[in-house]
């Protein structure tokens, strides 16, 4: 695991609660901001700031040091596509007794909005911009979240980046909210078949670490929820016809 630091400058601009957020954050499938390599041992805390908005990013140690950049005054902050590292998993999980097809994205990295004071409240920038594009907020997972228009999940059977699965995740506009391998478990393609849809959920879940564990993923997601950083809706989930793998 890579061991994160910081230095107090970053620790102070986060505030407790953030700094806190910051340190718990899994690293697993981060990439280094600075040499786009996988991270590993000493990674440092990078903030990139502008205005009230905070993202959270990692370099290895050597790439550089723990410091707050000011992102240029005409440099919008990231917005869910295209900007962010995200890691996904797919997994049936029980709903109020229906078992459904899920997708849980997570950002890599972190981005807040901040409210107020140094010791004011971060919300996700993430999860900010998709509640503001229909998804609701999640508080129990209890029945499957409203669908969201014009977001289509579409399944690359054997066509990932690395010959595995891979799944395109596009908001209405065409923006790639995720592009990437996805690993399916049993039944998971029959659900989706059956329902013509997933949900996606999106939110500071700690899967990354949990991959394989399927009490431990309904628990944390579970945490996630109760916690307020889940957000949720029903996509459409489509695969391409056979001919079209060929
Ligand atoms: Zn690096």
């Amino acid at each position: 695991m890579p061991d994160l630091q910081m230095s107090d400058e970053v620790r102070q601009l986060l505030g407790p609660e953030g700094a806190a957020r910051a340190a718990e954050v899994s690293l697993a499938d981060g990439q280094c901001v600075h040499c786009h390599r996988p991270l590993d041992g000493t990674v440092h805390l990078v903030v990139r700031t502008h205005g009230n908005f905070l993202h959270a990013v990692y370099v290895h140690a050597a790439c550089g040091p723990s410091e707050i950049v000011e992102l240029p005054a005409d440099e919008a902050p990231p917005v869910p596509a295209d900007g962010y590292d995200m890691a996904m998993t797919a997994a049936v999980l029980d709903h109020g007794g229906a078992d459904l097809p899920v997708l849980v994205a997570e950002t890599v990295s972190k981005a807040y909005l901040v409210n107020g004071g140094p010791a004011a409240e971060l919300t996700s920038a993430v999860a900010a911009a998709l509640l503001g594009q229909g998804f609701s907020l999640i508080s129990r997972l209890r029945a499957a979240p409203p669908p969201v228009a014009e977001w289509v999940g579409v399944l690359l059977l054997g066509h990932g980046p690395a010959g595995e699965d891979g799944l395109l995740v596009l908001d209405p506009d065409g923006g790639q909210f995720y592009a990437g391998a996805v690993e399916l478990p049993d039944g998971w393609l029959q659900h989706v078949g059956r329902y013509g849809w997933a949900v996606l959920y999106v939110g500071d879940v700690g899967l990354p670490e949990l991959r394989g564990e399927g009490k431990a993923f309904a628990r944390a997601l579970r945490a996630a929820a109760q916690a307020g950083r889940l957000v949720g809706a029903r996509i459409a989930v489509g695969t391409p016809p056979p001919t079209a793998a060929a």
